[in-house]
């Protein structure tokens, strides 16, 4: 049995953007709830997120970026910066921990005290592109993790996977042409936020999946489109944007991913982390709505980090 480490802070749930709002607090009980129910959480070394620095945050934003959004953020009630995207008096700490999570599961895993690590935290980050917030996200928590592993560990080979049910424009922004990045992704298209399909870069896999597709179709081009691509490469570290709004529950987007399917991408994905990179993953949270199917993904997924 391999160590997982399980990475969150209490400040992600006071992050709120309104009652109605799916991105809700909710979402990261609904995780812990679930794990203890199913007898998980005796399996993992928990950490508090520390807060990102600006200097980690900066390798991925711009100054400009970090100053506005700090500017904006508001002593009482919810400022919107777009219409899905809106801001409480704890939306930067939050920010903050959760960027800091993909920072603390990089120096676990690469000195060797953790096999891997899975970053419960919210906001979001895939939309966060390196000048601007949107769709929910602030800071990139995968590309700053990533730029941690490259920047302060001097790896010169990283993959990014993204499976969230929305394609990870924000990602795709920060590392489009960085030769030692490879992203693979799948996405519904057409589909918010309608990016991805033009022009990718060299180093981006984008794979678009129409409405309605399923488990085995998507099984299917991962095995064909991502993997082979991925060995090709041989990362050094994986980095999973771990959405769940693919799952069939999900009423957000239209695809019909299942947590068996969760847990075989994962597998694959193990597979080759075992194979060339030293077993070495960190995983972040990103999407995921339906609160009993985000929490049964979370855990299909995490079951096969850590062996269970
Ligand atoms: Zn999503």
């Amino acid at each position: 049995m391999s160590v997982t480490a399980f990475i969150t802070h209490r400040d992600c749930h006071l992050h709120d953007m309104g009652s109605y709002h799916p991105e809700a607090p909710e979402r990261l009980s609904a995780i812990s709830d679930h794990l203890i129910a199913q007898g998980l959480d005796a399996y993992f070394t928990y950490h508090d997120a520390p807060l990102a620095t600006f200097q980690q945050l900066k390798r991925v934003h711009t100054a400009a970026h970090l100053e506005r959004l700090k500017r904006a953020s508001p002593d009482l009630g919810i400022v919107h910066l777009d219409p899905d995207t809106a801001m409480n008096r704890h939306t930067w700490q939050a920010a903050m921990r959760a960027a800091g999570a993909g920072v603390l599961a990089v120096d676990l895993v690469l000195s060797g005290q953790a096999a891997n690590a899975f970053c419960a935290v919210r906001p979001p980050g895939h939309h966060a592109e390196r000048a601007s917030a949107m769709g929910f996200c602030f800071f990139n928590n995968i590309a700053v993790a990533a730029a941690h592993a490259l920047a302060a560990h001097n790896l010169s080979r990283v993959a990014v996977i993204d499976f969230d049910v929305h394609h990870g424009n924000g990602t795709e922004d920060c590392f489009r042409g960085d030769q030692r990045v490879l992203m693979v992704s799948t996405f519904q298209h057409p589909f918010y936020p309608y990016s991805g399909t033009e022009s990718p870069a060299a180093n981006m896999v984008n794979v678009p999946l129409p409405r309605g597709t399923d488990g085995e179709e998507f099984r299917r081009v991962v095995s064909d489109l991502w993997m082979p691509r991925l060995r090709e490469f041989q990362p050094e570290m994986l980095f999973i944007s771990a959405g769940f709004d693919a799952h069939y529950e999900d009423e957000m987007g239209g695809l019909r991913l299942l947590e068996q399917d969760y847990a075989w991408v994962t597998g694959q994905l193990k597979e080759l982390a075992d194979d060339c990179a030293h077993g070495r993953i960190v995983s972040i949270l990103e999407g995921g709505y339906s609160l009993s199917a985000l929490a049964r993904s979370v855990a299909a997924h995490i079951r096969v980090l850590a062996e269970l």
